[in-house]
């Protein structure tokens, strides 16, 4: 072996963590945020650098809300995080023209590892669909889906400043018709109840949501974090209502993520609770999606936190539901959608 070989071989072995059996990435992040509530971020040139050789693919994202830096609340406090100030947040349309600019920044093998979504638009407003269809349009060639986006939120819905996105709105219907019919791939975040429900109140976002999905049988659908969040809690029976959701043919076009260190933390609570989650994944193997919801990371352990706190439930699961969870539906998803937008804009794109 000459020695250049060698050091290669070395520095694999020492730079890449713990020892791998497989080649190749380890997982793809369907959910990665690449900028803060106040639009700064990593460099994407950077974070290139911080996937490595273990992260394969990453649906990349801003964070549509900006947060106002509001002299009256917080003076010369400069808030970067939605629960450092009272001061509303807006729908901050630039970033998906900042999404677009970086990608486009990038070598095309750079490129073909990102999947960007767009994220611009306010869910409430009848004319999100239009949004949406401008920047397809003025970026041909660069977006897969839409989202992560918001309807209800904890913490963050009611500071949104305006009407609040709900899922009854006829302005949602709308840009999910209009997702479905361009192909687009939609990262939607709704939780599962309110925080703090009293006991027997109804948690009436779950059935809300319940009828939005059904109402889109052709867009495909991944709901973020399965509902949880860092005080939704998982309501009663949640494993069994997921279940029962997934095995039904209405709702075939719906993925769940199990992003978010938030999500992780219920999940692989206890060797109980990894258990039911490795049961459920087990038995849907095709419906779960890894991300990591980072956001603006800046070392790939940072980066790579949820993943390790997966390995519980990982090391539960199937090996064919472990590839697919990790990297398999992603590609599956996102490739599907690649195909669909580039077909959606090869037809309107004048
Ligand atoms: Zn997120």
């Amino acid at each position: 072996m000459r020695p250049r070989a060698l050091s290669a071989t070395l520095c694999l072995a020492l730079c890449a963590g713990p020892a791998s059996p497989q080649s190749g990435p380890v997982v793809n992040d369907s959910h990665f945020h690449l900028t803060n509530y106040v639009q700064e971020g990593t460099n994407i040139h950077d974070f290139l650098k911080i996937m490595g050789d273990k992260v394969g693919r990453v649906a990349l994202f801003g964070i549509p809300l900006q947060q106002t830096w509001s002299y009256g609340n917080t003076g010369d406090f400069a808030p970067t995080y939605y629960l450092q100030t009272d001061a509303p947040l807006y729908y901050y349309s630039f970033t998906d023209a900042f999404i677009a600019m970086a990608y486009r920044s990038l070598a095309p093998a750079e490129q073909a590892r990102f999947d960007p979504m767009i994220t611009g638009f306010n869910p409430a407003d009848m004319y999100a669909a239009d949004h949406i269809r401008r920047v397809l349009l003025t970026f041909p060639g660069v977006f897969s889906g839409i989202g992560e986006f918001t309807v209800h939120k904890e913490f963050v819905s009611a500071k949104v400043a305006g009407e609040k996105a709900s899922l009854t709105n006829p302005a949602l219907d709308r840009l999910l018709d209009f997702a479905g019919e361009a192909g687009l791939v939609v990262i939607l975040h709704n939780d599962v109840d309110l925080p703090f429900p009293k006991p027997g109140q109804d948690p009436y976002q779950a059935a809300q949501l319940s009828a939005l999905l059904r109402r889109h049988p052709r867009t495909t659908i991944i709901w973020a974090h399965c509902g949880l969040g860092r005080i939704v809690h998982p309501v009663k029976d949640q494993l069994g209502i997921i279940d029962r959701a997934l095995s039904d043919p209405a709702l075939a076009h719906v993925s769940i993520d199990i992003s978010w260190d938030e999500v992780a933390k219920y999940l692989v609570a206890t060797p109980e609770t990894t258990r039911a989650a490795a049961d459920l994944i087990n038995r849907h193997p095709d419906r779960f999606v890894f991300g990591t919801d980072e956001v603006a990371p800046t070392d790939q352990k940072k980066y790579l936190k949820v993943y390790d706190m997966y390995a519980p439930l990982f090391a539960r699961l199937t090996a064919e539901a472990s590839e697919r969870v990790r990297k398999g539906n992603y590609e599956r998803l996102f490739d599907e959608a690649r195909r669909k937008v580039r077909a959606w804009e090869k037809a309107n794109v004048k």
